[in-house]
């Protein structure tokens, strides 16, 4: 395992590691972006005389939170992960956690503020969502600053911050990293396009999709190549007590697997808030009797960490970024934990790209695995 590594910056040297924990995981809880802002920050002599708290958005292991440590702050972010890190880092560092305070992407904002930071979320939806309930939260003396690195800005994330918050203007960029400052219009238009619904008349389907969730414009491919394998093969499965739709983002997969197997009860697990709360939207209007809907659970979660109750079935199309990094990890971290809580007979059912090969792997973990079908793009295995 990867020791932590030490952010230095104006407020002292902090010691940060990033979550999921994963073996050889090459990347530092920070980057240069985080090192820009705050630099930005201490020189512009911008933390002093601060009335209220400070709001962080998107602040992905806690670098912003754990070097402003002195003030008190709150971390607005659609990630558990994120949050769990924070925690974990400031304990890490012996900080109290007195002055700092999570705040759920779904809930809102809970103060006023003179000073936001904003990481750039991979998703432009999500910052247009963030702008947009912002918006009240903030005045004329608000001084608004964003950070990203330079490859992950682009015209439509400026002209986000033009049409919701008014005048923008960037830095040049310092170790591949920019800033974003925006002015405060009370002119400038906060519509709030999200939660987002779409249909699908062929799955009979009506899906409620917040900002962040994923493929949340159209039901996914694979998603969708995954649902006729499992219109095709779950009927036949012995009776299922327990399902778990793993990485469940809108709730697609164990919506289908309720109606195939309707006597099993579906357990809903996702790291993301905005997953979890549209999943449950979608589990309550897309499941037509009143009994069937009590029986399902929803739980924002880090893959089955701490997690106890075996299943018949676990379902996954599978993460393959964090944020802006690319890299299977999570999907592994969610197999092998997988392989712990499936029952006697009980099977992992996973989509996934054809080039990631995950056939000859998971026969080695589990012992067996079977292609339930394939296509051009992906591929279906069943490992038991
Ligand atoms: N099941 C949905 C579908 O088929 O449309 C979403 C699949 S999407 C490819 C992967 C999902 O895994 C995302 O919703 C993401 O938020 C979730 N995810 C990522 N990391 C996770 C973690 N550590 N624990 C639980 N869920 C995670």
């Amino acid at each position: 395992m990867k020791q932590s590594e030490e952010l230095t910056i104006f407020s002292g040297q902090f010691s940060l590691e990033r979550l999921p924990k994963i073996q050889k995981n090459k990347l530092r809880a920070w980057d240069a972006a985080d090192e820009l802002i705050l630099t930005y920050l201490h020189e512009q002599k911008l933390l002093s005389n601060l009335i209220n708290p400070v709001l962080l958005v998107n602040d992905a292991f806690g670098a912003l939170a754990i070097a402003l440590h002195e003030i008190e702050r709150h971390s607005w972010s659609d990630s558990l992960l994120s949050h769990q890190a924070t925690t974990e880092n400031l304990q890490r560092n012996n900080i109290q956690a007195e002055n700092y305070q999570p705040v759920q992407s779904i809930d809102p904002l809970p103060a006023t503020y003179d000073l936001v930071l904003i990481k750039i979320p991979k998703t432009l939806a999500l910052l247009e969502y963030q702008l947009s309930q912002l918006k009240p939260h903030i005045s004329v003396n608000t001084t608004i600053i964003a950070a990203g690195m330079s490859k992950h800005i682009h015209t439509s994330t400026l002209n986000y911050f033009e049409k919701i918050i008014g005048a923008t203007t960037t830095s040049l960029a310092t170790k591949k990293a920019r800033l974003i400052y925006s002015q405060h219009n009370q002119q400038a238009a906060a519509k709030i396009g999200y939660p987002k619904t779409i249909i699908d008349e062929a799955l009979d389907l009506q899906l409620s999709n917040h900002a962040n969730v994923f493929s949340k414009d159209s039901l996914d491919i694979g998603a969708r190549f995954m649902i006729e394998q499992m219109q095709q093969y779950l009927p036949e499965q012995r009776n299922c007590q327990h399902i778990i739709d793993l990485g469940c983002g809108n709730g697609v997969l164990g919506i289908i697997a309720k109606r195939l197997q309707p006597q099993a009860h579906i357990s809903f697990i996702d790291e993301s808030y905005m997953a979890i709360d549209s999943a449950k939207t979608n589990f309550n209007q897309n499941i037509q009797s009143d009994q069937n809907r009590s029986d399902a659970s929803f739980l924002t979660n880090d893959c089955l960490e701490k997690w106890n109750n075996k299943a018949d079935l676990i379902l996954c199309n599978p993460p393959f970024h964090q944020a802006h990094s690319i890299g299977d990890q999570i999907a592994w971290k969610m197999f092998r934990q997988s392989k712990d809580q499936l029952n006697k007979g009980g099977e992992l059912w996973i989509i996934g790209n054809r080039h990631l090969a995950y056939h000859s792997k998971l026969k080695r973990l589990f012992g067996n695995c079977q292609t339930l079908a394939s296509n051009k793009k992906f591929v279906v295995l069943k490992a038991y």
